[in-house]
């Protein structure tokens, strides 16, 4: 078995960097594991990813999921949700479930959205801005000393105000039983809530389904090719990873579900849909020649 590399190796050692950083997310600490710490760490993490997949969404009062937190996606301690623990060897028992922070010296004991305001943070009743409060439990301000913890009046896109929103955390089972979506099996770190395209709508947005210029998440979610399966793929990589066995269902320039290391939540999978869309198109006008 070949070691992992980076360029110079051309496309497929970068697809496959990629695939790998999905995959382990932060868990290297930011030194590559060799093959063989891979192969152990898919052997252990795959599995319990499968089992135990929790669902992190901003919740309205009505039980909306108003946002579904994905990798990259910022808690109220300002570090991203991958940052924080997301996989369990059993999952806990008690609910809430918190996902506490692993960035060393922080004080987050739970995963918590906060909102923005466009690109601003929002504000406390306090006046300062959420990332001015301290991750420790109460949420106490570090700019003044009139503010009990943060409570924001910031208003949803669905009309509720933010401090009337909660973040749930909850298992396939627990959202299958609220017919919830939960998007097909996925090995990589740090989902969250995330289960195709339309997660990343606002809530009130997914309620549209008049299918007018949104897609279906059949469409967007469906594998380019049978042996597509990320879980398959994950597993059939780590049996030969010649670059052969990574591109032979099509090249990076056609679908890329691999997401680039700036690249926000939105803009991967607008790019995803973007590819799907101009792949469907290019296999219309085949169609049509043939
Ligand atoms: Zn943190
Ligand atoms: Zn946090
Ligand atoms: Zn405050
Ligand atoms: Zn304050
Ligand atoms: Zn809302």
């Amino acid at each position: 078995m070949e070691r992992l590399t980076l360029p110079p190796g051309g496309a497929a050692a970068v697809d496959e960097y990629l695939e790998y950083r999905r995959i382990v997310g932060e868990d290297d600490g930011g030194k590559l594991f060799t093959p063989e710490e891979y192969e152990e760490y898919k052997r252990k993490v795959l599995p319990m990813r499968l089992q135990n997949r929790l669902f992190v969404s901003w919740q309205s009062p009505t039980g909306m999921d108003c946002k579904l937190v994905g990798p990259e996606t910022l808690c109220f301690c300002t570090h991203r949700y991958k940052q924080h623990q997301t996989d369990f060897e059993t999952v806990p028992q008690q609910r809430p479930i918190r996902l506490p922070c692993r960035v060393t010296g922080c004080q987050c004991r739970a995963y918590l959205f906060v909102p923005l305001n466009g690109a601003q943070p929002i504000r406390c009743r306090c006046k300062h801005f959420a990332d001015q409060h301290s991750a420790a439990p109460g949420f106490m301000c570090n700019a003044c000393s009139k503010c009990s913890g943060f409570h924001s009046c910031f208003t949803c896109a669905c009309g509720q105000p933010a401090y009337a929103h909660d973040t749930v955390v909850e298992t396939k089972q627990e959202r299958l039983a609220q017919g919830k979506p939960v998007g097909r099996d996925v090995p990589y770190a740090a989902m969250g809530g995330l289960t195709g395209f339309s997660s990343l709508a606002e809530g009130y947005m997914r309620l549209d389904d008049s299918g007018i210029g949104a897609p279906s998440a059949e469409f967007l979610d469906s594998p380019v090719t049978a042996t597509d399966h990320p879980f398959l793929k994950a597993f059939q990589a780590s049996s030969s990873s010649s670059p052969e066995t990574l591109t032979d269902v099509g090249t990076s320039s056609q679908v890329s579900s691999l997401k680039r290391p700036e690249e926000d939540d939105m803009s991967f999978f607008e790019r995803r849909y973007q590819e799907r869309v101009s792949l469907l198109g290019n296999l219309l006008i085949l169609s049509i020649y043939l």
